[in-house]
């Protein structure tokens, strides 16, 4: 209890310099279409590469960061470095001129005044269109600020961004508020798919939320999928997209581009085969 503690203090000091100290890096996990097995884009995962301590999980620094407030900043530069890395990628790759980026969102970001302002300043900025934007947010988020975050999801969709709901299925969101939230794609939450093949009543829950998905004019995508078996499952049933580990693993810059080059080489589909020279 005592070394959580200390654990948990010296993070949370070393948090305030990190943004300063440039510790922060983003990595790009592949998004694809199921459908034609084209590569969409990418979802930006931040990792934390501590002096001592080596890389830490956003899941253990983003609670601190949002309790301390640091996500304001935190999140502000992420947005801003993932806006601009695609964009870069826009320019650099003519062959893959629509690939969107997705972004993590956290709930102290939505709940700024000014955050629609903040959205639009960033995309100004890095002279990257709305509708090649993603920002993704957890039920949780929603749950907790339902009426003015309704309104800033739509003044964002009405700009042309995307909205996904993350993690479906593991918060408390209520159906009624899914029906008035503008909402782009359902992210089925891997915890689903890796009990698919050991647990077929993961499959209708699946189900269930293809055709929810489908009456309130919704795409999905699984998160997750680790196997091929798991692919071609979630495939037959009906889930728009996907990404996992039998994609790719999320990906530093340098190694995006790797992909980005083999791709243009061959054609624009995401091959397997070549799935395994660019995991870290
Ligand atoms: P998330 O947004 O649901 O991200 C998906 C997580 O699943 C990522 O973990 C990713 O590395 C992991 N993952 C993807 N495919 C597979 C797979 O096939 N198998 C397994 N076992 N895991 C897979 P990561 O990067 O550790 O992120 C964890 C969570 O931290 C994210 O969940 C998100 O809620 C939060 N997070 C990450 N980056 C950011 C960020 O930039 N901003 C904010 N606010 N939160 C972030
Ligand atoms: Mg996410
Ligand atoms: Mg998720």
């Amino acid at each position: 209890m005592h070394q959580k503690v200390l654990k948990r203090l010296e993070l949370e000091t070393c948090l305030r310099q990190a943004l300063e100290n440039q510790e922060f890096h983003l990595y790009y996990q592949l998004i694809i279409s199921l459908a034609t097995s084209e590569l969409l884009g990418f979802e930006a995962l931040i990792r934390w590469h501590h002096p001592r301590q080596g890389w830490i999980s956003p899941s253990e620094f983003i609670p601190i960061a949002e309790e301390t407030g640091l996500i304001i900043p935190l999140g502000e530069w992420l947005l801003q470095e993932a806006c601009q890395q695609i964009s870069i990628l826009e320019n650099r790759f003519s062959k893959f001129n629509s690939l969107k980026i997705s972004v993590n969102i956290s709930s102290h970001q939505i709940s700024q005044a000014n955050f629609v302002e903040r959205v639009k300043s960033i995309l100004e900025t890095t002279q990257l269109k709305a509708h090649y934007l993603n920002l993704e947010i957890t039920e949780t988020v929603l749950m907790n600020n339902i009426e003015s975050g309704c309104f800033k999801l739509q003044c964002l969709q009405n700009l042309g961004i995307q909205i996904s709901i993350d993690d479906l299925g593991t918060g408390y969101s209520s159906l009624n508020y899914l029906q008035q939230l503008p909402i782009d794609i359902l992210k089925i939450n891997r915890s689903f798919v890796a009990r698919l093949e050991s647990n077929p009543e993961q499959l209708q829950i699946i189900e269930a939320i293809i055709k929810l998905a489908d009456t309130l004019g919704m795409k999905t995508l699984a998160e997750g999928i680790e196997t091929s078996e798991q692919s071609d499952l979630i495939k037959s049933l009906g889930v728009n997209y996907a990404q996992g580990f039998l994609f790719s693993k999320p990906l530093n810059k340098n190694l995006v581009e790797q992909t980005l080059y083999s791709l243009s080489d061959s054609s624009s589909m995401w091959k397997t085969d070549c799935q395994s020279e660019f995991r870290i």
